[in-house]
Order: C-alpha cells, then structure tokens, then sequence
C-alpha cells in the first residue's frame, strides 16, 4: 500500500482509533512505537542550495510537528499548533487583532482570558466586550464598526452555561468576523467546534488532552490553510512554542482521551445528579441535569456532557470547609486529570477578576469546581457526603 493510501485511510477512522494511529505513530526510519523525541534546537544543512525541512526549532520540530497534525486530526481542521501553555495559544492568537480592533467575549470566559484581555490586550488597543452569550441578543447588540471577532467558550467555566455555537457563526460569518472558540473542558471528543463554523479551536492541553497534571500546554487548529499560515507567522514571531519533551508527553497523555473521559463523565453525570439531591447543596450545575437551561443546545451540538460539575453549598465559609475536609480529591487549581480535583473558582482560577463582576456572573462564594477523575465514584460520594455534614 502507498504511503498516499495510509493517509487517506487514517482520517476515515472512528475516534478513538485516530487517538492510536493518527499517521505519526510509528517512526519511518526506525519502526519505534513511540515518536522520537527530536532534542534538538537546529538542524544540519547537508546541501546549502538544498535547506532541511526542519531548520530551527522554533520555526519547527519533528515531535511538536506530529503533534501538531495529531490535533489537527482529532478535530478536523487544517493545521494544528503546538504552545508553552492555554494562555501562549490563546494570547498569540489574539494577536491576530491589531490596535484599533474589537472582541466579543463570552462574559463568563475562563479567567486568565479576561485577565489577558482586560490588562494587556486593552493597553495594546485591542478592545473587548464582554456578553452573556446564552442571550444571542446580546451578542448580535455587541456589533460594532471595529468588530473583528468572537470569542466563545462552551461548556462555560466555572458555572457551565452554553453558547449555541452554529447560530453564532453563522451570523460571524454574516458579519465577516473571525470565530475562536476555547474546546478545553469538551476536547474533540466531545465537542468538534471546526464541523460547526467555528475557525479556530483553542486549548488548555493542561487538562483533559494532556490528562495526567504532569505536563503545561496549549493547542490552536485553524479550519482552513490560509488562517494556519497567519499563525504559524505569530507562532514563530513570538516564539510561544511547545518543548519536544512536553510535546511528547502530551501525546503520551492523549492516547487514552476517549477512555478517560467516558469513565469520568459517566462518574460526574452520576455525581451530578447525587449533588441535585444533596440537603447542603444549593445549586449544581452540569449540562447533562434534566434543569440545565442550555442542554437540549447542548446536546445539539455536542456528543456528551464533559467531567467538571460545578455547585454551591451556600457561602464562603461552607466552601472552605468543604475543601478543607475533602479526603480524595487533590484541592488545586486546574481540572481534566485522571485524580479528580475540586477547586475553588473565588480564590483560585477567578481571583483576578473584581468581587461584583465575579458575583454578577455567577461565581459566588460558595461554588467549588469538581473535576471528575478516575476514581471509584462511590468513594468520590462517599468522601464528599462526609465533607459536606455540618
Ligand atoms: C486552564 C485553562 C486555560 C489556560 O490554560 P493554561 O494551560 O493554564 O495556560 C484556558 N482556558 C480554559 C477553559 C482553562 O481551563
């Protein structure tokens, strides 16, 4: 069979045996069953009129350019692009704006995202606004002459409201404005924003795709070439790129996608649902409950309903109780790993945004964040029905 025919073959796959055989997996040269770790920052010229593909690492690497196609396979885009973390990819990205230009925002956007935009973009005369993008009204009243782009995240975080992803860029692209969409807490497993309109899929590899909280990383897949090519200049002109360590790890990590997250999202429907019953819980929500107000959206235009439930029990206090009395889970900041971990969005991913915008939007004082891992749920609920007692 002809190299041309195995490429052809492998995009025709289901997606979990993309997450095995995604074109990289066997080294040519050598038959390894891993991708070769590439640690090297240049590359020899052999012939001076003739330059090697690869002459520069920032420029490029074998090991982040296999992963770089891996992620443009899994979510169906043109070309994929490899960074130092979520905030390298999202912040060069933005780059793609110039002074003068404006942003629509999802209001509830995560919160190193608001903070790039309201304390760096802004000074660089990049302008935003933020909406209420479950309200398309919103969005649609947000038009200005110097509109430029939307920026949407959904499944939100932390209070995981929905952004009905088609009828926005549809009108995007009525309006000729360029749509980003950040998949992070769905990963193309669940999600796949490219089949939707969406031009630019962003991620924190940090969380589901990396999986195992050992590895910093972001992802970008732009949906046509002519968009790859305007990041990869930012990409290389700033320099954000992944290490080949850190690319390698990640696609360590992202091998068992499909099974990971089956395993936790089946743990956190069925911790949803227990929370909704629970007497010193307030509110949960968690777009697979039957009272989530974006799930039949969701449900249009996703394949399942992720592993981050958040819910409230009430005040700050009961919050930090609850944290400081939770056996299992690892109390941090982030989310997507094998080990569930519970957060506390006020003072950790949320603590840069203002107390009134932050409580305007949901983030109240007793809301914590659990991301489902791998455990046995029946301990998970174990453990939190004793943390949560009075
Ligand atoms: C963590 C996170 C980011 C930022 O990613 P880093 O890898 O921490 O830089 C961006 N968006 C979402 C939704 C996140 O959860």
């Amino acid at each position: 069979m002809s190299n041309e025919t195995n490429k052809k073959n492998f995009r025709d796959r289901r997606f979990a045996t993309k997450l095995l055989h995604f074109g990289a997996e066997i080294d040519e040269q050598t038959g390894a069953s891993s991708v070769p770790i590439f640690q090297a920052s240049t590359f020899h010229h052999h012939d001076i009129f003739d330059p090697p593909q690869y002459d520069y690492s920032r420029s490029g690497n074998p090991t982040r350019q296999a992963l770089e196609d891996y992620i443009a396979l899994l979510e169906g885009g043109a070309r994929g692009f490899a960074f130092a973390s979520g905030m390298a990819a999202i912040s060069t990205t933005f780059l793609l704006l110039s002074a003068g230009e404006h942003v629509i925002v999802t209001e509830d956007v995560y919160g190193g995202t608001y903070r790039l935009l309201t304390t760096i973009l802004d000074r660089l005369g990049i302008e935003s606004t933020f909406v209420d993008m479950t309200n398309f009204e919103e969005v649609k009243a947000a038009l200005k002459p110097n509109t430029k782009a939307v920026f949407m995240e959904t499944p939100s975080n932390p209070t995981l409201k929905i952004t009905n992803i088609a009828e926005t860029t549809s009108w995007a692209k009525e309006h000729g404005l360029l749509t980003l969409l950040d998949n992070t807490f769905m990963t193309p497993y669940h999600q796949r924003p490219i089949e939707l309109g969406v031009d630019i899929v962003l991620h924190s590899a940090t969380k589901f795709l990396g999986g195992h909280s050992d590895v910093l990383a972001g992802l970008a897949v732009t949906a046509d070439e002519a968009l790859g090519k305007r990041l990869k200049q930012l990409q290389n002109g700033m320099g954000t790129v992944l290490s080949a360590q850190e690319s390698w790890l990640l696609m360590r990590g992202m091998k068992t996608l499909q099974m990971r997250m089956e395993s936790s999202e089946r743990s956190a429907r069925r911790l949803a649902e227990w929370l909704s019953t629970h007497s010193e819980v307030t509110a949960v929500f968690y777009p697979g409950l039957s009272n989530h107000p974006g799930r039949e959206i969701h449900e249009k235009q996703s394949l399942g309903y992720g592993a981050v439930v958040s819910f409230d029990v009430g005040s700050g206090e009961r919050a930090k109780a609850l944290l400081n009395k939770v056996q299992i889970p690892l109390v941090a900041v982030s989310l997507g790993a094998v080990e569930s971990i519970l957060s506390y969005p006020a003072m950790m991913s949320h603590a840069a945004m203002p107390k009134e915008i932050r409580l305007a939007r949901g983030i109240t004082d007793g809301l914590v964040r659990y991301s489902v891992g791998l455990e046995d749920i029946e301990d998970l609920i174990e453990d939190l029905d004793n943390a949560l007692r009075p």
